[in-house]
């Protein structure tokens, strides 16, 4: 059982902590990516951000855990458009020594044949009572570090295969050792947040010193966040027999015997103790898929004090004093009066539409309903079905009835991906006299924020099963906008048909047997109510 902090706890580091009580037992938290500010691009999208969330809200609870990903020098990227509005990519400048502190400790690993130092930046996640929570971002960009192996943590999904095969081994086994390191011996649980830190087994195996499956799984948690099995890392043996040294190649060959190569979410499930997906639907998509029926459902939250807006947070002290530290007074929201939430509302609009005027030039009519659609620009989350028809889309969106604000980075290898932000980017330059569409280049989490407050409906339109949860949308619901979205992911919990916002498409079945289906119905039942339900009685 992990135990709370105590209030007196709260302020000390977890390293003093340790020292003063060797039965203290912190949960070690493991994400490839890791998403805290804008200013450190260590994260894509909603993985990232998630995690970084947890990490915060588990800093405002007292809860004795330590976070563990790679730095990534060259980050994410910065978007950039050419004039065939097709994406293009350049590498995040930024200064880690701005954001964190280096530490002196360094532990070795060995990868391709080499053996490479890794070193630890540390970041301090100051909870809500004062406590830090450490995250330690691994680096290799260091002297006497092989040029090669000096690159392995610069790019976040930048190589090929191989190059995350090495990332992955790094987090995972030189995470453990860095903790080790760090002095961390009594870990309660690690917690895998994906399958990427998985390779972890592999060094708690060497460090019992004998191979014994369940006392791995009794340290493990594994949470899936990806509804189709192309979503999941996969390693040749081939591969990995080249990367791995001698022992963990051993190992690894043991625990996934009979296979062809190492699929990172089944060394999740079958070495986990607990394995649990994003959302209740999820849950039952993942369980179908992998054949199993032990995974539960924890359904994705968000960190409330990084989305809501200064407004809303002004008005939530006002009136639900204490939500900070418990979040579940929330549902008290229902008492603040309307016109109190329509001008905190106001205010947020006001501060995204000043943002578009300074990156779009576009002056934006704080009386038009404004629809915001934001996210990774992946083919599944069908940022084009608007689209669709677009002379329909004329009818009821044009003469300034609805505006539309867009934004998304597609991942560097997915040209699907970058294909639809050309078309969107396309249409918008196409329908400027009749629709108003603008898109804001370099989606980011400050970005996320404007438009999360500011904008007056969220749309979302992933291809059923794939939305695993969707974090967007709470953060618009925590700040008093409603949601016009396909029941999948999360949205099956937060929709109440008129009420918290809309559903498109049809309602979920039991399973996720329903896979097949229309498509083009979702497109049409968009239209339909924006027309009949949105329009007619919403803000215009
Ligand atoms: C919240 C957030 C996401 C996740 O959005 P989804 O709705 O889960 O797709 C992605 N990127 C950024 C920058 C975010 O802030």
């Amino acid at each position: 059982m992990i135990q709370r902090l105590h209030r007196s706890d709260l302020g000390n580091s977890l390293r003093t902590l340790m020292e003063n009580d060797p039965a203290f037992r912190p949960v070690a938290y493991f994400s490839m990516e890791v998403g805290l500010k804008e200013s450190i691009p260590t994260y894509s999208g909603g993985l990232g951000v998630l995690a970084g969330d947890i990490l915060k809200s588990a800093a405002d609870l007292g809860v004795p855990m330590a976070g563990v990903t790679l730095l990534y020098k060259k980050g994410y990227f910065v978007q950039e458009f050419n004039q065939e509005d097709w994406q293009k990519e350049k590498p995040v400048v930024w200064d880690p020594s701005k954001e964190m502190t280096l530490l002196p400790n360094t532990v070795s690993i060995t990868i391709q044949g080499r053996e490479i130092q890794i070193r630890a930046w540390v970041y301090e996640c100051i909870g809500a009572t004062g406590y830090p929570l450490p995250i330690y971002f691994l680096d290799t960009d260091f002297e006497p570090n092989h040029p090669d192996d000096r690159k392995l943590c610069w790019y976040l999904y930048g190589g090929d295969n191989r190059y995350r095969l090495c990332q992955e081994f790094i987090l995972g086994v030189g995470g453990l050792r860095m903790l080790r390191a760090l002095g961390y011996m009594n870990i309660d649980t690690f917690h895998l947040n994906e399958g990427h830190a998985g390779f972890l087994t592999l060094e708690l195996m060497r460090e019992l010193g004998y191979y014994d499956p369940d006392r791995i799984r009794e340290q493990v948690v594994f949470t899936t966040h990806t509804p189709v099995p192309a979503g999941h890392d996969y390693f040749e043996f081939g591969m990995i027999d080249d990367v791995f040294p001698a022992d963990a190649k051993a190992t690894i060959h043991r625990m996934l015997p009979d296979r062809p190569g190492v699929s990172m979410t089944e060394l999740g499930l079958r070495y986990s103790r607990y394995v649990n997906g994003v959302a209740k639907k999820h849950a039952e998509v993942s369980n179908d898929m992998f054949k199993m029926e032990t995974v539960d459902w924890i359904t994705n939250g968000i960190h409330p004090t990084t989305w809501i807006s200064s407004g809303m947070r002004k008005l939530y002290n006002k009136h639900i004093p204490g939500w900070e530290l418990d979040p579940g007074r929330l549902v008290q929201a229902l008492t603040i009066p309307n016109e109190e939430v329509w001008a905190a509302h106001q205010a947020s609009k006001m501060r995204l539409f000043a943002r578009v005027l300074e990156t779009n030039g576009v002056q934006l009519d704080p009386d038009v309903l404004t629809i915001g659609f934001a996210r990774r620009a992946a083919t599944y989350k069908r940022a084009d079905l608007l689209l669709t028809d677009v002379a329909r889309l004329k009818k009821i969106a044009g003469n300034k009835k609805v505006q539309f604000i867009f934004a998304g980075k597609s991942h560097p290898h997915d040209d699907g991906g970058k294909k639809l932000l050309q078309r969107i980017r396309k249409a918008a330059k196409e329908l400027e006299n009749d629709v108003v569409i603008v898109f804001i280049d370099n989606y980011n989490m400050e970005i996320a924020s404007l438009l999360t407050q500011g904008v007056d409906l969220w749309l979302n339109t992933p291809v059923r099963p794939r939305e695993a949860s969707g974090t967007s949308g709470m953060k618009c619901a925590m700040n008093g906008i409603m949601n016009f979205s396909v029941l999948d992911g999360w949205w099956i919990e937060g929709w109440i048909e008129d009420v918290t916002g809309w559903s498109i498409g049809p309602e979920p079945t039991e399973t996720s047997a329903n896979a097949h289906y229309d498509e083009n119905l979702d497109a049409v039942d968009l239209y339909e109510k924006l027309e009949t339900k949105i329009t007619t009685n919403g803000l215009t």
